[in-house]
C-alpha cells in the first residue's frame, strides 16, 4: 500500500502537459499560459487626466483660494479618445475628463469640484483651490512599462491577467489544452436520479459531485451512462471513454469483490496498472493506470471516498496536464473545536466544518458512505493513524473549494 505522497508523486511524474492551443483573450481566464507574455506598449499609453476637471499650469493657480479665485480662460475641450488641439498657455485651461489626454503645456488637473463657471461667461473658469504640479495626472507607463513581463509560462491566468493583457492589445494567447475527462460510474445498483428505485437500488451521486470538481480543476468532463457490474459492460464503457478522452475517472468496482471489474476490464484493453491502494481513509482502493498517453483514475464507489481521492490525487494530475505548477492542496489554519479521533492504522482525512472564527468541528459521522458529512464540510483534517487530535489543537485543514 502506497503512502499518499508517494502515490501522488508517481501519478504526477507520469502526466505531461498537453499540447498548446491559441484562444481568444476573452476565453483565457482560468487557463494556463504556455508562454511568457510581455507588454507591447506602455500602460497608460499617454499622460492623462485622473479626474473630470480642467487641465492647467499648476503655477497659474498656486494662489487660488475659495474667497479669491484665480480666473483662467477656457480655450478648448478634450473628450476621452480625442487628441489635444493645442497647448495650454499661461492663464489658460482646457476642459478634460477622466482618461483625456493631458494637453501639452498643462502639468496638472484641477478637479471640477474645485472650480466655478458662471453660465453667463462660460469661457472663464474660476479656480477655488490650488493644485500641485502633476496632481491628478496619470503618467504614461506608470502602470506597466513596455517590455515588462505580464505573465509567465505555466502561470494560471486570472480574470485580472486577461484584462491586463487585453489592455496592452493582446487579442489571443497560447495556453495548454484542457484535458477531457471521461466520467463513468459502475454499479448494477445505480439508478439515474429522477428514475424509479426497485428494491436494493440506489440513486447515483458520484458523477454529480465529480463533474463540477472536474470543471473546477480546469478540465472538461464527458459524462457517460451508468455501467452495470459486468466485465463486458465495463470494457465497452472504458474503451469508448478512452477513445474519446485524455483520461478516465471511474467510480466503484475497484475493490476486492468478484463483481469489481474495472481493473480487469482496463487490463484486457491493454491498460497497465501502476498502483492500487493508497494508505488513506477514506479511499484505500484507488487505481491508477496507463493506456498509452491516456490515464485511468479508478475511484472507490463510496461517495466520500470518491470525493476525497479525487481532491487528493486526481486534481493535481488535472493541473499538471494543463501545464500548471502543482502545489499541495490549499490549506487554512484552524483550531479544533472538539477532538478528532482516528482509531485506524491509516491517515484519516476527516470532514470538518470550519466556522468564521476558524474553529473546526467534525461535519457529522465520518463514514465513507455518509454524504451529509460531505455536504456540511468545507475542509478536511489529516488525522494521523492511531491518534487523537485534542480540542484546541492548531491544524492546517485542506480547503474544499
Ligand atoms: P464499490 O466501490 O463499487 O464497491 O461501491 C462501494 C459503495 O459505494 C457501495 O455501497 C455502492 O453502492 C456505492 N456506490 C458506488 N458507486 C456509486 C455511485 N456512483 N453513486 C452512489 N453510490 C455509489
Ligand atoms: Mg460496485
Amino acid at each position: 500500500m502506497l503512502e499518499l505522497e508517494e502515490a501522488r508523486s508517481r501519478l504526477l511524474s507520469s502526466v505531461e502537459p498537453l499540447d498548446v492551443e491559441r484562444v481568444p483573450i476573452r476565453q483565457a481566464a482560468f487557463r494556463v499560459s504556455a508562454r511568457l507574455v510581455d507588454a507591447a506598449i506602455d500602460l497608460p499609453a499617454f499622460d492623462n487626466s485622473a479626474m473630470d476637471g480642467y487641465a492647467v499650469r499648476a503655477a497659474d493657480v498656486a494662489a487660488a483660494k475659495i474667497d479669491s479665485p484665480v480666473t483662467l480662460s477656457l480655450v478648448g475641450k478634450i473628450a476621452a479618445g480625442q487628441n489635444p488641439a493645442g497647448d495650454v498657455r499661461v492663464g489658460e485651461c482646457v476642459r478634460v475628463f477622466t482618461g483625456s489626454v493631458l494637453p501639452p503645456g498643462a502639468d496638472a488637473v484641477v478637479m471640477q469640484e474645485d472650480t466655478a463657471v458662471s453660465e453667463a461667461v462660460p469661457q472663464v473658469v474660476r479656480v477655488l483651490d490650488p493644485v500641485k504640479p502633476w496632481e491628478n495626472v496619470r503618467f504614461r507607463g506608470e502602470d506597466v512599462k513596455r517590455g515588462a513581463v505580464l505573465v509567465r509560462a505555466g502561470e494560471r491566468l486570472s480574470p485580472g491577467h486577461a484584462g491586463l493583457l487585453s489592455a496592452t492589445g493582446v487579442a489571443s494567447v497560447e495556453v495548454f489544452r484542457q484535458p477531457v475527462i471521461g466520467l463513468i460510474a459502475t454499479g448494477s445498483e445505480l439508478v439515474e436520479p429522477g428514475g424509479t428505485l426497485l428494491p436494493g437500488q440506489i440513486f447515483e451521486s458520484n458523477r454529480t459531485l465529480l463533474e463540477p470538481l472536474i470543471a473546477r480543476s480546469g478540465a472538461t468532463a464527458r459524462v457517460y451512462p451508468l455501467v452495470p457490474d459486468t466485465l463486458a459492460g465495463t470494457k465497452d464503457a472504458l474503451s469508448q471513454a478512452f477513445a474519446e478522452c485524455d483520461g478516465v475517472v471511474t467510480s466503484g468496482g475497484v475493490s476486492v469483490g468478484e463483481l469489481d471489474f474495472v481493473k480487469a476490464a482496463f487490463e484486457q484493453l491493454g491498460g497497465e496498472l501502476d498502483f492500487w491502494k493508497v494508505a488513506i481513509k477514506p479511499g484505500k482502493p484507488f487505481v491508477f493506470g496507463k493506456l498509452g498517453s491516456k490515464r485511468l483514475f479508478g475511484l472507490p464507489g463510496n461517495p466520500v471516498s470518491a470525493m476525497v481521492t479525487f481532491l487528493l490525487l486526481v486534481r493535481p494530475a488535472l493541473w499538471r496536464w494543463q501545464g500548471a505548477p502543482v502545489s499541495d492542496p490549499r490549506t487554512i489554519p484552524c483550531k479544533l473545536g472538539e477532538p478528532l479521533v482516528n482509531q485506524g492504522g491509516r491517515r484519516h482525512f476527516m470532514r470538518v466544518s470550519v466556522d468564521a472564527k476558524g474553529v473546526a468541528r467534525s461535519a457529522g459521522l465520518q463514514a465513507s458512505h455518509r454524504l451529509r458529512s460531505l455536504a456540511e464540510a468545507n475542509a478536511l483534517v489529516d488525522v494521523p493513524p492511531d491518534a487523537v487530535l485534542a480540542a484546541g489543537a492548531e491544524v492546517n485543514a485542506i480547503w474544499l473549494d
